[in-house]
């Protein structure tokens, strides 16, 4: 069969190379770290720095994806230089500098919280006067799971020094919203686009905690994140997957950020869909015709960081054959680390949150 190349070997890679297996590709990755997530589950593991090439010409692959966004634009416009690479580099280029990423997203007409590009202090201070406070302002490059963000409030300190970064940065005006949500949108070789439902984001310390699908809002505002979430794939020619997460304010909706690949927040879909978003990522690089993105039941999905990962088996005994455990087989539980989730399908999501609360409160 054809081989499937895939830049990073992290959890979002192991369950792409999981779902690609079952589709009958073998899988070839290159990640620096042996013995990867990705790694342990791939046929052949390139051990290499990114950005070193001839590392990068030992991954020979048919078809080339990356689950990681950080990837140089020039190693990725070189890997596509000699392989197949249908995503191509520019929602890359887009994705992974904030201030870029803020302008596209304006530029397709689509709403973004007030933001200033900061270089100096001096710059902040015009921010928060243009803004009003509290602001929250992020480092352009780099950044996931609230690394690399500064919230100021009325009374604090006006600088950019706490960050330790050159920047430059970006100041946002706070978004008092009434929940997030996201939308994982994808569109094949062939054009064909598919959303799937609506997930409502619970964040804890800046680090995804809860999705909760179908998100508790209405219909109107669900459409209106679908549609953003097409008008994006639509503008900037996707291919693959994207992840769009929004802000939901008094029934409108603000985009917060996107990532050009399977998203955290999609992974309800393994159990929940009768296609998953790696299945879909897959489709949509190797040009089947995409996947069913129905919802089959509703549910909750729970991400396990640091040593809560300790917590699945009892998760597992409390809640049943409904809990759907996945363990990403990183070596250390380090605390603020993703190590696995677990997708609790239920027909009482309440309910189950209810459950989920006992749980987690019997442990501290
Ligand atoms: P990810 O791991 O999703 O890539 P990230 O580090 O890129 O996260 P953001 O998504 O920008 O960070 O922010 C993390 C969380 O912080 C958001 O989901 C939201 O809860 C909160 N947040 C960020 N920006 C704002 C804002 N302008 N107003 C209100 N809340 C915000
Ligand atoms: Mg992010
Ligand atoms: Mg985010």
């Amino acid at each position: 069969g054809s081989t499937i190349g895939i830049l990073g070997g992290g959890q979002l890679g192991r369950m792409m190379a999981l779902s690609a297996r079952n589709m009958g590709y073998r899988i070839s990755v290159l990640e620096p770290q042996k013995d990867s997530p990705c790694g342990q589950v791939a046929d052949h593991e390139v051990v290499a720095a990114y950005d070193d090439k001839q590392g990068a010409e030992d991954l020979s692959c048919d078809v080339l994806t990356y689950e990681f966004e950080n990837i140089s634009a020039e190693t990725a416009d070189h890997l596509a230089s000699s392989l197949h690479f249908p995503q191509g580099s520019k929602l890359l280029l887009i994705s992974q500098d904030r201030l870029r990423e803020k302008e596209a997203i304006e530029s397709y007409g689509l709403p973004v919280a007030p933001y200033k590009k900061v270089e100096s202090d001096t710059d902040l201070a015009d921010a928060v006067s243009a803004l009003g406070l509290p602001l929250v302002v992020k480092t352009t490059r780099g950044g996931y799971d609230g690394k690399g963000q500064l919230v100021i409030n009325k009374g604090d300190e006006v600088s950019v020094r706490e960050l330790e970064d050159n920047g430059p940065f970006v100041a946002e005006q706070w978004i008092p919203f009434d929940c997030e949500v996201s939308v994982i949108v994808t569109r094949s070789v062939s054009g064909e686009t598919a959303t799937f439902p609506v997930a409502e984001n619970i964040h804890r310390n800046g680090i995804l905690h809860q999705s909760i699908v179908p998100a508790r809002v209405s219909d109107e505002v669900q459409e209106r994140a679908r549609k953003a979430a097409l008008t994006l794939a639509e503008s900037v020619s996707l291919v693959g997957t994207l992840a769009v997460e929004m802000f939901v304010r008094d029934g409108e909706i603000v985009i917060n950020e996107i990532a050009p690949r399977p998203h955290n927040s999609g992974h309800y879909t393994m159990n929940a869909c009768a296609t998953s978003q790696f299945e879909q990522h897959i489709r949509a690089i190797c040009d089947w015709p995409l996947g069913e993105t129905t919802l089959l039941t509703p549910t909750v999905m729970v991400n396990l960081i640091g040593d809560e990962v300790e917590r699945a088996v009892e998760m597992r005994k409390e809640l049943g054959s409904a809990a759907h455990v996945h363990i990403y087989g990183k070596k250390e539980a380090r605390p603020g680390r993703k190590m696995g989730h677990v997708n609790v399908l239920t027909s009482d999501v309440e309910a189950t949150l209810e459950q989920l609360n006992v749980l987690e409160e019997a442990k501290s």
